[in-house]
């Protein structure tokens, strides 16, 4: 997308129609400005891109990410059901690099000074910022489950929740239980990355049983009171589609795990040993958010000025994505993720440049989720940033959830993928 489009999007009028090239930064005295960012994923990919598109290649941008390529989360549900491989849903950095002119560093932050403003890398060497964009995803509090504290337990009993090895070794496990076996699927307490997302993994499981392993059994352990997001339709799709397979059980929050023997513990209810065990564990802010002291809500998320990203806690640090304390309605999804990341370039080039950052971010959400091999059902959401309360609001009467199932959505849902992956990575 072009500036010019994006300015569309936000609307006629709003203040991002200032953004031009970075002559003349104020920051840097003439040279370049320099912005880091930390995590190529939705958001920190989108946000390195288009702080490059916003500035018209004036800004020096940097991005820190230690794996080799993107792998999405959104679609590796398909992954672990077997009608997409691992390589479906990769997409590398280079361009990146080579159409945008992003500096990619293959590392890990290690620890962030913001007096300084620098970050030290793992493999050694600081990076010096003018303004740090942090995405670094989310984390898991292992701290809540202590038997998967060891990382034996951590190889056997899998969450897949960060795509990538864990859902490669998900499906294997799940290809090597035999016909009859049970897979145990348990959920954390809201909020957690991709409401929809373990209903959708319980549909693409059963369907791979139904199709392979047709006496097998898929159990949902939810520490929630009920289903969180699609609530009628993932029903709807159960009953219709895999009656006597699933089998959901609200109010049940695992406590522990005995991977020895894949054992669920749980607060109130009694142990349950599956065959395979899927345990999402409680999610915060990404280890480095927190490490940094930006996790200022309950010391998992991060509070964010809306118009900005920038920290609550911190000058010149912006946190966007998964690891921020949302507004109400507000899904930590990729695509809130990638719009995080388009708002915050906008709001960064502006800062920089000794602008206003734009005044009326406005973004949209939708989250599809396969129920069949075909059939998709989707959430959508519309928010606007409400000056007075200085919060992201939901627009009433804008989204809604699929009246039924369909095949069509099922298209619209790849082509959904291959948009958002082309926005944020070519
Ligand atoms: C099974 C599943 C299905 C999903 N389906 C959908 C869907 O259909 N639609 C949708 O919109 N969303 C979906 N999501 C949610 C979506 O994947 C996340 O909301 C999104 O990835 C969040 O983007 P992010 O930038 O915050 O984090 P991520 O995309 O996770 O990126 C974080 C990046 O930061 C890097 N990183 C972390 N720490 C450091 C550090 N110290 N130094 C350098 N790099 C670091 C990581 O390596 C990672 O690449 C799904 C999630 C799951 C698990």
């Amino acid at each position: 997308m072009q500036r010019r489009q994006f300015v569309q999007t936000l609307g006629a009028g709003s203040a991002v129609a200032g953004l031009g090239g970075l002559a003349g930064c104020a920051s840097t005295g003439g040279s370049s400005a320099k912005v880091v960012v930390v995590g190529g994923g939705y958001g920190g990919a989108t946000a390195a891109k288009y702080v490059r598109l916003f500035s018209d290649q004036g800004i020096d941008v940097t991005l820190v990410e230690p794996n080799a390529a993107f792998v999405s989360c959104p679609i590796s549900n398909l992954v672990i059901q077997g009608s997409k491989t691992i390589a479906d849903v990769t997409t590398p950095y280079d361009n990146l690099s080579k159409r945008h002119g992003v500096k990619i560093v293959r590392d890990m932050v290690t620890s962030i000074d913001a007096e300084k403003r620098t970050v030290k890398l793992a493999a050694g060497g600081e990076l010096p910022y003018d303004r740090l964009i942090l995405s670094p995803g989310v984390d898991f509090m292992w701290d809540t489950l202590p038997g998967m504290g060891k990382a034996e337990a951590k190889e056997k009993v899998l969450h897949a929740w960060k795509a990538g090895a864990q859902t490669v070794a998900l499906r294997k496990q799940l290809e090597a239980m035999p016909d009859g076996g049970v897979y145990a699927l348990s959920i954390p307490l809201a909020p957690y990355r991709c409401p929809p997302g373990p209903y959708e993994r319980a549909c693409m499981v059963a369907n791979y049983f139904k199709k392979a392993k047709p006496k097998s059994k898929v159990v949902i352990f939810d520490a929630n009171d009920d289903i969180t997001s699609k609530k009628g339709l993932f029903m709807k799709a159960w009953d219709e589609h895999y009656k006597g397979m699933i089998d959901y059980r609200p109010k049940h929050k695992v406590i522990d795990v005995d991977a020895t023997t894949n054992t669920l513990k749980f607060e109130f209810n009694e142990d349950f040993k599956a065959g395979v065990a899927n345990v999402i564990p409680n999610m915060r802010a990404g280890d480095i958010a927190v490490k940094t002291g930006l996790a200022t809500a309950n010391a998992r998320w991060c509070e964010v000025d809306f118009l900005t990203f920038e920290s609550k806690a911190r000058k010149n640090i912006h946190v966007l994505g998964d690891s921020i304390q949302i507004a109400a309605g507000m899904p930590k999804s990729g695509h809130m993720a990638n719009q995080h990341g388009k708002t915050c370039a906008a709001a960064v080039v502006s800062l920089l440049q000794g602008k206003e950052p734009p005044q009326l971010p406005i973004y949209a959400n939708t989250c599809y989720s396969f129920v069949t091999d075909e059939d998709v059902v989707h959430v959508a959401s519309v928010h606007r940033y409400d000056a007075e309360k200085k919060t992201m609001l939901p627009v009433a009467g804008a989204g809604g959830v699929s009246s039924a199932a369909s095949e069509l959505e099922g298209r619209y849902a790849h082509a959904w993928a291959r948009n958002i992956w082309a926005d944020t990575l070519a």
